[in-house]
């Protein structure tokens, strides 16, 4: 198979396209337009293989993509190009229109073309699958509904509140969510009316090697080596499911490969955490593995909450299990260890990515 992924720079396409190259005999073409998020060196160990290639193109760039698709002629493409930081998108919401949704509807026209001029087995095996979020789902759970106190509770404390399936109704709360819901609409209009074979995946947050650093996790473990202020928006008490980027790349394999054209299939690890648990499960890490008089806990600073930020999300990975049989490998904290020991292994790639343009400030104050 030759893959075309888009988005292939960042942190979950590089995570895909290593997968890929160490694990498949397949190709893969990487379109990427190298936003600041987007890092050609997060794909270092598999840039060398002659089944993978690199195209610098905007996805809202018609024409562009257009020459791609007739020179590479692919089978598949996994489209996971996107802005895709929620504290951007209230601070800034017209890229997250102009990629998210025009750049997906562009990617769409152009597939769309490309797929009626295939011939017959090869028009019907293919796929265009569209990478997107559990945030389109909105806020699952009422503050006022959690039993109280939460923290330090495993997920069998919360095992009655209600998940996420792709059944749920779409209720997007940011300018970012709200961005990729209108394009997994696209997607789905795309196949009705036009029959383009496309399958959907929603995922929880993702955690794990080659995150940029204003993310949660990996600005936590910068700051705290910094000796910095661990910023915590509101109490901490906001929960996500969080699955290891790996276990993720292994998912969207399988649902390219295996899944059924028109089909949604949400992906979970398993892990509900609190925002606050995350950070002390860091800190507690680091004090094994850099240990310092003072506790990094310590350095632990609640700051004004994220306008309109969504208490709870929480994933029933049911569906994907059963009928594609994957599960996550790694549980929250095997994959948290790992994700320490990656950024204390790798803190020069850290300070390149912010190459003088973010400095962990705080975004998305909505001031
Ligand atoms: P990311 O921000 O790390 O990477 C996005 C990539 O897209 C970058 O390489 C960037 O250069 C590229 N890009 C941006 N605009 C582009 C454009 N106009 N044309 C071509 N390339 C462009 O994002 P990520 O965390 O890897 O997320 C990838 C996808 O997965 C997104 O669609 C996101 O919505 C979705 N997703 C992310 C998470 C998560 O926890 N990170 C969870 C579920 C779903």
């Amino acid at each position: 198979m030759k893959l075309l992924v888009t988005g292939g720079a960042g942190f979950i396409g590089s995570a895909v396209i290593r997968h890929i190259i160490n694990n498949t005999s397949d190709e893969v073409v990487n379109l990427d337009k190298l936003t600041y998020a987007g890092n050609l060196e997060s794909l270092a160990e598999v840039s060398d293989s002659p089944r993978y290639n690199f195209e610098q193109v905007d996805i809202c760039n018609r024409a562009e993509v257009d020459r791609v698709l007739a020179q590479h002629q692919p089978d598949a493409i996994m489209h996971l190009a996107a802005e895709s930081h929620v504290d951007r998108s209230i601070d800034g919401p017209a890229e997250f229109i102009e990629t998210n949704i025009v750049g997906t509807y562009t990617l769409l026209e152009a597939t769309r073309q490309y797929w009626q001029s295939l011939e017959e087995t090869k028009k019907a095996n293919f796929r265009f699958h569209h990478i997107s979020t559990d945030e389109v789902y909105g806020d699952l759970t009422h503050p006022n509904e959690l039993p109280s106190p939460l923290v330090g509770e495993g997920l069998g404390e919360r095992g009655s509140l209600p998940l996420f399936t792709e059944q749920t109704p779409y209720t997007p709360s940011s300018p970012y969510s709200a961005s990729k819901a209108s394009s997994d609409h696209l997607v789905r209009a795309w196949h009705r009316t036009y029959g383009l074979p496309v399958l959907v995946t929603n995922c929880s947050n993702n955690y794990g090697p080659y995150h940029f650093p204003e993310k949660l996790i990996p600005l936590m473990i910068l700051n705290a080596l910094e000796g910095k202020p661990l910023p915590v928006y509101g109490k901490g008490d906001q929960i996500r499911d969080w699955l290891y980027v790996e276990d993720h790349a292994r998912a969207l394999y399988k649902v390219v490969t295996e899944g059924s054209p028109g089909e949604t299939y949400n992906i979970g690890g398993h892990n509900e955490k609190q925002n606050i648990e995350v950070v002390h499960t860091i800190c507690d890490i680091l004090q094994q593995l850099r240990p310092q008089e003072r506790s990094y806990r310590d350095q632990i600073t609640n700051v004004k909450d994220r306008p309109g930020h969504d208490m709870r999300y929480a994933i029933d990975a049911s569906k994907i299990q059963n009928e594609l049989d994957w599960v996550p490998e790694e549980t929250f904290e095997t994959g948290i260890r790992k994700t320490v020991q990656w950024y204390l292994d790798n803190l020069d790639w850290c300070q390149r990515v912010q190459d003088g343009s973010y400095q962990r400030e705080r975004l998305g104050a909505g001031e």
